[in-house]
């Protein structure tokens, strides 16, 4: 066999829907900024990936300094403990979970894309909203299916629309509740009515990476309904109002069966000792989280005063995010540059069909005043501009 080294196409090579994909862009770097304007990190606000602005829970420093002395064991690749404390606390919110119920992700992403890749075949297809989340199409064009997408309505996920999209090929619809970046929510009614409509060998994945933030009354639990439809994965994260995003940690929650099918894809050793640690840290950390979500009320309820009083509309949120529509004949991408010039990272839209709009992350009360002066002169700027062109 001869070979050319120079001559080989290697994206000819690639399986078939790995051709065709762009990857995940997520929220830039605040060092990678720094670099780019010579501003030193500390004076860069980051409000562009709904991390939470509190820092870790001590609980979890501490479980993490621990594991350092353990540096060279393998991690509990079962995560026994994580497992039987996520059981506890979800028990004394009423969910009766078995931890054969549960599979481990490095970041909840990791269980979307097991599922993806258990239940996705080549040809099959997917059904998404529009304005949701864009890793789930990534992974199922990685398995060689396609995104079906339901277009929205008044930015939330249109679930009628959803319902008339699969067909015999579908094999997961992703809903995500609250909706990331729209910040829309569905109540437990029309989650219920819509869980009885879809076909039983049609999996749903219920996303609730915000969950902890959101207080309505009738905003449904996705986990007391996993032993009601057996159809039904809900996805988690500690990477939000638990604080831990660097560490990588979430977790699914469906039956035994489909958890066992989940598990069969998950890469051995994929959550961390320090996340698995970390995470069970903060599970028992009630103040923690009392307090993150404390912090996210009272810079939500700033953040929408502010753009109130500069005349910008925006979607009223249940998250730890806001879009914020910018006015008519300014350029979002504009704005965002000047942001991105005043050291304030925000993430723009435009790749959730929303071109108009930027999303911000709820930070501390002092991140919030630092974007929301730059906002305001950056608006200022635009305007200038506009008046003279
Ligand atoms: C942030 C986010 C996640 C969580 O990602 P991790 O992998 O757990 O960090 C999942 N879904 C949505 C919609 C999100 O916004």
């Amino acid at each position: 066999m001869t070979t050319d080294v120079k001559n080989v196409d290697f994206k000819q090579l690639a399986v078939s829907g790995v051709q065709g994909l762009h990857p995940y862009q997520p929220g830039k770097p605040i060092d990678e900024l720094a670099r780019e304007l010579g501003l030193d990190e500390k004076d860069i606000v980051k409000l562009a990936s709904n991390e939470n602005p509190t820092g870790p829970s001590d609980k979890a420093l501490a479980a993490v300094q621990q594991q350092f002395a353990e540096l060279t064991r393998y991690p509990d690749g079962a995560g026994f403990d994580l497992k039987a404390t996520l059981c506890e606390v979800l028990g004394k919110e009423g969910c009766n979970i078995r931890a054969e119920q549960i599979t481990l992700g490095n970041g909840s992403s990791d269980i979307l894309d097991f599922i993806t890749r258990v239940f996705v075949n080549d040809g099959d297809n997917v059904v998404v909203s529009q304005h949701a989340f864009s890793i789930y199409g990534l992974d199922a064009k990685m398995a060689g299916g396609e995104a079906l997408v339901a277009p929205a309505k008044d930015f939330g996920h249109d679930l009628d629309a959803m319902l008339a999209l699969i067909n015999d090929k579908t094999r997961i619809v992703f809903i995500t509740n609250p909706n990331n970046p729209t910040g829309t929510w569905l109540n437990k009614q029309e989650l219920l009515s819509f869980l009885d409509q879809v076909p039983t060998q049609v999996l749903v994945l219920l996303d609730e990476a915000y969950f902890e933030y959101v207080a309505e009354a009738d905003y449904p639990n996705g986990i007391e309904l996993v032993n009601q439809y057996p159809n039904l994965v809900v996805t988690r994260t500690f990477s939000k109002a638990y604080g831990l995003a660097s560490l990588r940690v979430g977790f699914g929650i469906s039956s035994p069966e489909l958890a066992d099918l989940l598990n069969r894809v998950r890469p051995p050793f994929n959550v961390n000792a320090f996340a698995l640690a970390a995470a069970q840290a903060t599970l028992l950390d009630n103040d923690y989280l009392a307090n993150s979500v404390a912090l996210n009320n009272a810079g939500m309820a700033y953040l929408t005063g502010e753009f109130t009083r500069l005349g910008l509309s925006y979607i009223p949120s249940v998250g730890n995010f806001i879009s914020v529509k910018m006015p008519a004949g300014i350029d979002a991408l504009a704005v965002n540059r000047g942001l991105l010039q005043a050291g304030v990272i925000v993430r723009p839209l435009a790749n959730y069909d929303m071109a108009e709009y930027l999303r911000i992350s709820i930070g501390s009360e002092k991140e919030n005043q630092v974007f929301i002066r730059a906002l305001e002169s950056v608006l200022a700027e635009q305007t200038a501009a506009q008046v003279n062109a």
